[in-house]
């Protein structure tokens, strides 16, 4: 089977394994019990996890916090806003965000949050100017994906940036189709005040991930419990994930470029192995050129997505868009202006750099 589906999840990192694996037997302390070996070595592993993630996305350490992934962090940050607010809640949104931005969007809408869905152009991207002229210091979030897990596309993510720091209002920025991806500089981006990720994305474990909180910043913790992760993430640490997730940050850290070149020679070979095959009978639905590499979103024209996807699925593991919302037609295309028809025709690959010559190859003889 060619596994095309890494932006729903990917396989744990060798590495990564095997780092997480004392954590579950060996060194099982709970890392906030201080007083033994037991706890102090898991404390310590923790606190090695966060530096690594603090050293990817160049922040301080004290600005980590560890959750459950990025939909606990973008839940986190947009549910913060609206009680920071006190029933003024205004956020600025697109239509092209995953269900973990959209959705805590439309509940705090039902409890009276005023919320702005902008829309993109055919390539994806936000207007600028629209945002520019929407934003000012009443707005309580703008919240966005960096790069969109459907089509890859990537919003300009320095200039918004610099658009909330000039207004004094906070910037939630989901980092999960990014991070390994693209080299994130929390320094230079300013205006980002939260950044969430998920390891799985990236060679680590599930249900484990990041959410970036800008030092001295104001947050409700979505979790109210014991004081963990500075109070601001209640419950025991989830060590081995939490280990695995420092660890999957350090090897795309360390790999940086060897990776990114692979996955960019892979998906250009991907794309003329699809053209070369399907000829007129697909379309490429994401503007490659404005994209990042590894995700390529095909209609196949005249063939329904899921009938094909089930079809191929011994041979080809894909998806029709997010899968976390496969059950219903992509809002993310519609929003990039396909009709309907298209949408339901349309599937999304989504390589690595795991991605083998192979693979394409083999693709290329089904
Ligand atoms: N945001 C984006 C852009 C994603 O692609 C995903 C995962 N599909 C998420 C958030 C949610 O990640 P998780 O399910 O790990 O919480």
């Amino acid at each position: 089977m060619i596994y095309l589906d890494y932006s729903a999840t990917t396989f744990v990192e060798e590495e990564v394994l095997k780092e997480m694996e004392p954590y579950f037997s060996i060194i099982y302390g709970n890392p906030t019990a201080k007083f033994y070996k037991l706890a102090t070595d898991a404390y310590d592993a923790v606190e090695l996890a966060r530096k690594r993630v603090s050293k990817l996305i160049k922040c301080d350490s004290s600005e980590v916090i560890f959750n459950s992934g990025a939909t606990e962090g973008n839940n986190t940050a947009i549910k913060s806003a609206y009680e920071l607010a006190a029933g003024k809640c205004r956020i600025i949104t697109t239509r092209i965000e995953h269900s973990s931005i959209i959705e805590p969007c439309k509940y705090l809408e039902s409890k009276g949050a005023e919320i702005k869905y902008l829309d993109v152009n055919e390539s994806g991207l936000i207007d600028l100017k629209e945002l520019e002229t929407l934003i000012n210091k009443d707005i309580s979030l703008v919240a966005l994906a960096w790069v969109n897990n459907e089509i890859g596309i990537i919003q300009k993510i320095d200039k918004i940036s610099e658009l909330c720091f000039n207004n004094n209002v906070p910037l939630l920025i989901d980092a999960t189709q990014t991070i390994g991806k693209i080299d994130i500089d929390i320094r230079k981006l300013k205006g980002i005040t939260f950044l969430t990720f998920s390891a799985h994305k990236i060679g680590g474990p599930k249900g484990v991930g990041v959410l970036y909180k800008k030092k001295n910043v104001d947050m409700v913790p979505l979790i109210h419990g014991g004081g963990q992760e500075n109070s601001n993430r209640a419950g025991t640490s989830n060590v081995p994930g939490i280990v695995g997730c420092g660890k999957a940050c350090e090897l795309v850290l360390l790999n940086f470029v060897s990776n990114n070149t692979k996955l960019k020679n892979m998906t250009d070979k991907f794309v003329d192995v699809l053209k070369e095959k399907f000829k007129n009978s697909i379309e490429i639905n994401n503007d490659l050129s404005a994209s990042i590499p590894g995700i390529v979103n095909v209609r196949f024209i005249g063939i329904n997505n899921e009938v094909l996807l089930h079809s191929i699925s011994k041979q080809i593991a894909a998806s029709t868009g997010s899968s976390c919302s496969n059950l219903k037609p992509s809002h993310v295309l519609t929003a990039i202006g396909l009709d309907s028809k298209a949408v339901s025709e349309s599937i999304r690959f989504s390589l690595s750099w795991h991605t083998t010559e192979d693979d394409i190859d083999n693709f290329k003889k089904l």
